[in-house]
């Protein structure tokens, strides 16, 4: 997959790979374009950003930073920024919502970016089009950072009747918004039985600890409400990938009988009817109510987009890079990138100040260097105690992959840890949004 630094400067010299790069005719804001937006300095080469998360949001503000005359343009459909990262502390109660919603508006004002709330709906590779809800708007970049999509096949199948009663009964609620409202309220409503959450397999879901994270929380809170009710955990895999001793030290001394856990796991399916999850190793597990948490994938956009390869999830990416494979003006980042990092807050911001200086390195048609994102991840164990995880990755050139370096853990469940954890949130609203 991908080509090398050198071989990516060498095609990009001739033309090849990057060539509108390497001789840039940039794009003025007046060229047939149907949003308005205050015109930027003659010449000023336009960025598009669409999502405005952990990744887009720290993008737009870190290249006007580094570069006022750079005018860029991020594309939000959601009015607030809600953040998942803390969330599942605010499912069970312990913070409030305010902690997790942030206005873009303060940060696009002070560093100068184009705030557009629309939805993205179509890219025009050609024309260098994003279409929106709004109209249209011409790009010389273009960046996705659009998160993750559910998808189901694997476990429910194509029926979309049973996709709909996946998503609208059962959400995942591993994406921002109304979806975290429903769970939350179930859990509030839940009066007895079994609370069935699923992790999906494999590695490349959002957030590696958060099923973990959200399990335990749950059972805390049934245990404190005295609820007689369990969670049931089941794995695919044998056990948590990340802070497994933290999270096992967790269900053993704070929520024992509250929390079973099934490692292992094989899911055959899901019957919405009979209100059974079937599984391989332990049979039909029964639930009063199911957080449904599938595999995951890039968004319909990028699909649609044809940077997705055929049988794949994500879109293929010339690595160390976020460049796109099949388009050099089109970079996907933050969780919507095919690198096997975990899809974390922390690696969609580390990764989004190293991308900002890349795109000002592309746009001079210059390879910029590559430095790899860095993943910390808090997860909450108990009312006020946390764990944490905190790496980064080593990219081989020679092998074209990637692996985890210069990792470090702390599994002992502490308060120290808990007001990391929320120091760590405000330290990133902050870096986002102010
Ligand atoms: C419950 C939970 C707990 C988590 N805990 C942690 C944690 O403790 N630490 C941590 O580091 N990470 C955590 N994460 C992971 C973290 O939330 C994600 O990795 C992070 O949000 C990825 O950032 P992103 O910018 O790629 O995607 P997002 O933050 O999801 O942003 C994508 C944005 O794109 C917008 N968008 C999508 N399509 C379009 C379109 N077509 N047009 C316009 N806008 C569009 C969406 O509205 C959204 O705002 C957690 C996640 C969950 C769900």
């Amino acid at each position: 997959m991908g080509i090398s630094r050198r071989e990516l400067f060498k095609a990009a010299a001739a033309g090849a790979v990057i060539g509108s790069v390497a001789k840039f005719n940039f794009t003025f804001a007046k060229v047939s374009e149907t949003i308005k937006l205050p015109k930027p300095k003659r010449g000023a080469p336009r960025v598009v950003i669409v999502g405005g998360g952990w990744s887009g949001s720290t993008l737009a503000k870190y290249i006007k930073k580094l570069k006022p005359d750079v005018d860029v343009v991020l594309i939000e459909k959601r009015e607030h920024f809600w953040s998942c990262p803390v969330s599942n502390l605010w499912l069970v109660g312990l913070v409030d919502l305010e902690f997790l919603l942030h206005d873009h508006r303060p940060a696009a004002e002070k560093y100068g970016y184009h705030l557009l709330r629309a939805t993205a709906y179509h890219i025009d590779r050609v024309g260098r089009y994003v279409y929106t809800d709004l109209g249209k708007i011409h790009y010389d970049f273009l960046v996705l950072a659009t998160g993750i999509d559910y998808d189901y096949s694997q476990w429910v199948g194509d029926d979309p009747k049973d996709v709909e009663i996946a998503k609208t009964k059962y959400p995942a609620a591993f994406v921002p918004g109304g979806e975290q409202i429903t769970l939350k309220k179930k859990i509030e409503n839940f009066e007895e039985g079994n609370f069935v959450i699923t992790v999906p397999p494999g590695l490349d879901y959002r957030c590696l600890p958060g099923p973990y994270e959200r399990a335990t929380l749950i059972a805390w809170y049934f245990k404190q409400n005295e609820i007689p009710g369990k969670v049931i955990l089941i794995d695919p895999h044998p056990q948590p990938p990340v802070k497994a001793e933290g999270f096992h030290k967790a269900w053993e001394e704070y929520v024992k009988d509250y929390l079973e856990y099934y490692p292992n796991a094989t899911i055959k399916g899901v019957d919405f009817g009979k209100k059974v999850v079937s599984t391989e190793e332990y049979g039909d597990i029964d639930f009063t109510d199911l957080n449904l948490y599938p595999r995951c994938k890039a968004t319909k956009l990028i699909f649609d987009a044809d940077l997705v390869p055929k049988g794949d999830r994500w879109p293929s990416l010339r690595w160390p890079y976020n460049i796109s494979t099949k388009d050099s003006h089109i970079l996907c980042t933050g969780d919507a990138r095919n690198h096997p990092f975990s899809k974390s807050g922390n690696t969609a911001n580390t990764e989004a100040h190293k991308v900002a200086k890349q795109i000002i390195e592309l746009i001079k048609g210059r390879m910029p260097d590559y430095e790899a994102p860095r993943t910390l991840c808090y997860s909450a164990v108990d009312k006020g105690k946390a764990v944490w995880v905190d790496l980064t990755y080593k990219y081989d050139p020679k092998k074209n992959t990637f692996q985890f370096w210069n990792v470090k853990m702390d599994n002992h469940p502490t308060h120290q840890n808990w007001r990391a954890y929320i120091e760590w949130a405000r330290a990133m609203y902050r870096d986002m949004f102010s």
